[in-house]
């Protein structure tokens, strides 16, 4: 990880042949901030990237943020629009594009009605392009049907939240609280590798005197950390939630005043405490009791608290349900909306949290608004100057859209910024339904796995050259600058969206001609709502990064949320009973291991920019199987060599890597890589009934080495 140092600055401004880019990084939820030293030496580029300061990062940069600018120079970047011709691309003109675009999706709409075409968007727009695609699949086409792959991301910690609290925030506290915590419990989330830069927060707690929990069925360097690790069994999370509440009330630690005066659902939840034995909850999720003991008390005890989760525990088909558990402790011991007191879910993507309040998901319409209510609804159509009555109702989530492609319900997609070929599970079948389109379009910057079967593809700009807003994990929006010009024909997001408005007849409402513009009927549109920018605007963001919610100029930005009350009408937060379940997948003769799937430290997502960047591509090149080395004496697997993985979905190959860090039942495999690699060949789309994630997290599997390398590709 580098901090900034006097001397890095001093290169930017004093040496004048240096072409200096300010800029933020693509990848994680952090947002850190930096400098492109570009020289031109002997004819060739040099790149230098130098952090900056920002109020979250600190003037840190991880791996990822140092070398990021990598993809954006990379060969294999698209140019120009690519049209499909008899199995071969071959390059367009943009008017022979947006020709293209407007015959089919116009044949397709006449055909078979608006709601045949469907939208499918990312965590990684920017604001105001996340804003403009969903008002785009509304007022442009017409259909209900939009979602994107944040679906798979922060699904259950949003339904959660939502639900819980009435409103939906990455941290409910300020980042600068987390050092005075005095226990913290992390809950499947692996925050020392997936937000390095941040991680400098929760070391200081700790040497500050915090105790520390993390649950994990892998050791990775964030357990590392923690006074207590408990190894759960994969899919036993809520269970253990459980454990840690009925401590909580069996040797009385309830915050009764609080609990009386700020929640419903207590004397539900109590009952529910009296049922539930903790020798039941040891036996499934194979922590003993003293140790659940140990946690709940030094959770209940400590004069502050806070409980992070992320994908480990939320990407279950009860990962909505487990993320409610987490929050009932929270809620329980009294410890939110006070000073280092509060819950996080801390979100992946880059604008993993911007992305899900600006009516990108089905249901959902800018500023946190609901499709469905009917005041939230007549506010939109105002705003953007249509009829409420033609404001399509509510689609479905990102995986229910390609069970849809599949069954011809969805004939037309229009794919930005994401890759669902290879993030989706059962990605197989999703290869499947996405070949049978009659039109798929994709806006990459490259290639992508998902791009290789698109009719037509668009060219987009990279971060840096494409100027925005994204809202950090904290739920503080930063303005992003940029300052490079896109190469060749690669336009931006928000004026291809505009463009295509055009050719659809619906140009008037997409007239945009900077995202700043997009902004300002963003703010309008928040107006009021749970997630209000109304107070934001680029000249304040300029200066400082802001809190939401801020409804106007002179508000401050709200770091701490519910000191005084909820955001449910009646003020008050509900608890829930919540059920020892176990996942829909589950281990058996035929399938007798976990597996779990996540991240390695210089990838990001589906690889599609950092296996582009040379530096980060060289530190992992393949996909790795990480497993016991009990487990793979048994399956007879020498370290170091090809390893098929079978579910009862599909299979993938990857290298064995023997790890004492890992429970015997269960192997890890990161999933960054394409093709044959891709773990997600192998993980099942059963969908949480709530919030529709899928359960990447467990997935039974079996596993067996591919000694003859020369049959591996005849064999998978
Ligand atoms: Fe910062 Fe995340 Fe980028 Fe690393 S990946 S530099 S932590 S924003």
């Amino acid at each position: 990880m580098k901090k900034i140092l006097e001397s890095d600055c001093h290169l930017a401004e004093q040496d004048s042949s240096t072409n200096v880019l300010d800029s933020q990084c693509p990848f994680c939820s952090v947002q850190c901030t930096m400098k492109l030293l570009e020289k031109t030496a002997s004819e060739r580029k040099q790149y230098k990237v130098v952090p900056t300061q920002n109020s979250t990062s600190n003037g840190r940069l991880c791996i990822k943020g140092l070398n990021a600018h990598q993809h954006a120079f990379h060969a294999e970047r698209l140019l120009h629009p690519l049209l499909k011709v008899n199995g071969k691309f071959v390059r367009v003109t943009w008017n022979e594009a947006l020709e293209f675009i407007k015959e089919n999706f116009f044949n397709i709409h006449k055909k078979y009605g608006y709601d045949s075409i469907g939208v499918y968007g990312s965590g990684s727009l920017t604001n105001e392009e996340a804003y403009l695609l969903g008002k785009f699949a509304r007022v442009a086409l017409k259909t209900k049907y939009i979602d994107y792959n944040g679906r798979f991301c922060m699904s259950a910690a949003a339904s959660a939240m939502n639900d819980a609290f009435g409103m939906d925030r990455g941290l409910t506290n300020m980042i600068t609280e987390i050092p005075s915590t005095s226990c913290m419990i992390l809950a499947g989330t692996n925050i020392a590798e997936c937000q390095p830069t941040i991680w400098p927060y929760f070391y200081q707690a700790k040497k500050n005197g915090a105790f520390i929990i993390a649950i994990d069925p892998r050791e990775t360097a964030t357990s590392k950390l923690a006074n207590l690790h408990l190894k759960v069994k994969p899919g036993t999370d809520a269970a253990l939630a459980n454990g840690f509440l009925k401590v909580i009330f069996e040797e009385g630690y309830v915050d009764q005043v609080f609990v009386d005066k700020k929640t419903t659902g207590f004397s539900e939840l109590k009952a529910h405490m009296n049922q539930i034995q903790l020798e039941e909850i040891a036996a499934l999720t194979e922590i003993p009791v003293e140790k659940m003991r140990l946690a709940a008390r030094q959770f209940a005890v400590a004069p502050t608290g806070m409980i992070f989760t992320a994908r480990g525990v939320e990407q279950q088909t009860n990962g909505y349900l487990t993320v409610r558990n987490f929050i009932n402790l929270v809620l329980v011991t009294g410890k939110i909306g006070k000073f280092g007191c509060g819950f996080g879910a801390i979100t992946g993507q880059a604008n993993g949290q911007g992305g899900r309040e600006h009516g990108q998901k089905a249901d959902q319409l800018p500023g946190y608004r609901s499709i469905v209510h009917p005041e939230h609804r007549k506010y939109i159509a105002k705003v953007w100057g249509i009829d409420e009555k033609d404001l399509p109702g509510k689609g479905v989530s990102a995986y229910e859209m390609m069970q849809k492609i599949a069954k011809k319900e969805i004939l037309g997609l229009f794919v930005m910024g994401s890759n669902p070929v290879m993030s989706s599970p059962n990605s197989l079948f999703v290869e499947k339904a996405l070949k049978s389109l009659k039109c798929l379009i994709v806006v990459d910057s490259f290639l992508s796995e998902t791009a290789q079967l698109a009719d037509l593809v668009l060219p987009t700009s990279t971060y840096l050259e494409d100027e925005g807003t994204m809202t950090n994990f904290e739920g503080r929006v930063t303005w992003r600058p940029a300052n490079k010009t896109p190469p060749n024909e690669v336009k931006h997001d928000w004026q291809i969206l505009c463009e295509i408005a055009k050719v659809l007849g619906k140009g008037s409402y997409f007239s945009f001609s900077s995202p700043e513009e997009i902004f300002q009927e963003l703010r309008l549109a928040s107006k009021g709502g749970k997630a209000d920018y109304y107070g934001i605007t680029y000249d304040r963001l300029k200066i400082e990064r802001v809190y939401w919610p801020c409804p106007s100029f002179q508000h401050p930005g709200k770091g701490r949320l519910f000191e005084q009350s909820f955001a449910h009408s009646d003020g008050k937060a509900r608890l829930k009973v919540v059920e020892n379940e176990y996942p829909k997948e589950s281990r058996s003769e035929n399938y007798p291991l976990y597996l779990t799937t996540g991240r390695v430290l210089p990838h990001y997502l589906t690889g599609v920019q950092t296996r582009r960047s040379p530096a980060l591509a060289a530190r992992f090149t393949e996909a790795y199987i990480e497993i016991h080395p009990k487990t793979a004496k048994k399956y007879k697997i020498e370290p170091n060599v090809l390893v098929k993985i079978e579910s009862a979905r599909g299979s993938a190959v990857a290298r064995s890597k023997y790890s004492l860090k890992i429970r015997e039942d269960t192997v890890f495999v990161p999933f960054h890589w394409a093709q044959k690699q891709n773990i997600n060949q192998v993980t099942a789309d059963d969908l949480d009934p709530v919030c529709k994630m899928p359960g990447f997290k467990v997935c039974a599997v079996r596993i067996r080495p591919l000694v003859n390398l020369e049959k591996v590709y005849k064999e998978v």
